[in-house]
């Protein structure tokens, strides 16, 4: 007889037992403060869990599985004297068993890894994706609640928006979407697209400028980002968890919502080298389908490349300004741009600057 651990399968408790080798099953008496009890284990349904000599630990029928645990030098030798070629003795079921468990273990990790690279690489990618597909007027749509919500953070300078957006009428521009312009009060020198064609300037950006080719630069560069929907990608590509979230949880009108409810994200969006450049290049497009001086660009990009602290946000959020502008050089270069006068954008401009 063995003393050891009695396991019902159903608790993780283990019970004091006595174990008996029997001709053709193990019996088990167990034994709690409160209760007693005998098993019958017929040889047929036992198997190994652990087999060695300091430790055996022996499992019992289906599920709940019953279990012993025996912590005695001498079971595991007769067990072996006792039941000679019975299955569960056989090392064959233990080594399946223990690959069977790497094997678990293994393709669990590499299900993980799977889910890991889903969630942090694919998750993003495939809102990216989704957001460039979204209809216009959906983007439209969603574009101005959250435009009305960043508005809300600032003084509209009504003056300037109105002779900005006549400026904006005069110039002739290709989009998809309807452009709107607003000039907010702020001494920070920047402006962004919203989704859906909104464009918001800060009027310490047109304050610093000198020739309205710049500002036709501008407005072509953060058109460019409108019609080539960074933002509404980056938006998405950013809170792509959220939005993963919303959809699991049945909410439909999620995707527009998180990134209406997320509008200062806005501020911290980075675009990709390539986004800016891209951007820069539909800039220097707009002058050049207005016969305006394609240098404004570059005029634009000499004066935004600055140290002083107003500009700060602008140099960070548009790295690289040196190569941009020497790109930029270049392309003009290789190009033939024809100017002429435009006296409806110099009105338009005067206006806006007050002269
Ligand atoms: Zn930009």
């Amino acid at each position: 007889m063995f003393e050891g651990k009695f396991y019902n399968g159903r608790t993780s408790k283990g019970m004091p037992a006595f174990i008996t080798l029997e001709p053709n099953h193990i019996h088990i008496v167990w034994q709690t403060d409160a209760e007693s009890g005998t098993e019958v284990w017929l040889l047929p349904d036992i198997h190994q869990l652990e087999f060695n000599d300091a430790t055996t630990v022996l499992e019992y029928g289906k599920f709940p599985r019953q279990s012993i645990a025996v912590f005695e030098q001498g079971f595991r030798q007769a067990l072996e004297q006792q039941y000679r070629g019975a299955k569960f003795l056989s090392s064959k079921y233990n080594s399946f068993l223990k690959t069977g468990v790497k094997g678990l273990v293994l393709g669990g990790l590499c299900l993980l890894t799977v889910a890991v690279v889903l969630f942090f690489w694919g998750v993003p990618a495939l809102a990216e994706k989704a957001a460039a597909h979204f209809p216009e007027d959906y983007e439209h749509a969603m574009g101005e609640s959250l435009y009305n919500r960043v508005l809300e953070g600032y003084t509209v300078d009504s003056a300037k928006t109105v002779a900005l957006q006549a400026y904006l009428d005069a110039l002739q521009v290709q989009s998809d979407f309807p452009i709107r312009v607003t000039v907010v009060e702020n001494e920070v020198v920047n402006a962004f697209a919203m989704p859906g064609g909104f464009i918001l300037v800060h009027d310490a950006i047109l304050d610093k400028m000198e020739h309205h080719e710049e500002l036709a630069g501008l407005l072509g560069h953060e058109i460019g980002h409108v019609q080539m929907r960074h933002s509404t990608k980056a938006m998405a590509r950013s809170l792509s968890h959220y939005m993963l979230l919303s959809v699991l949880f049945g909410d439909a009108s999620g995707i527009s919502a998180v990134i209406i409810d997320n509008a200062s994200s806005l501020y911290s969006l980075e675009y990709s080298r390539k986004a800016e450049t891209d951007s820069d290049k539909a800039g220097l497009r707009l002058l050049a389908q207005n016969r305006l001086d394609p240098k404004g660009m570059v005029w634009l990009m000499e004066r935004l490349n600055s140290d002083e602290p107003e500009f700060l946000k602008f140099v960070s959020t548009h790295p690289r300004t040196d190569d941009r502008i020497t790109a930029l050089n270049a392309h003009i270069k290789e190009n033939k741009y024809k100017t002429a006068p435009n006296p409806a954008l110099e009105a338009a401009w005067a206006e806006l600057k007050g002269e």
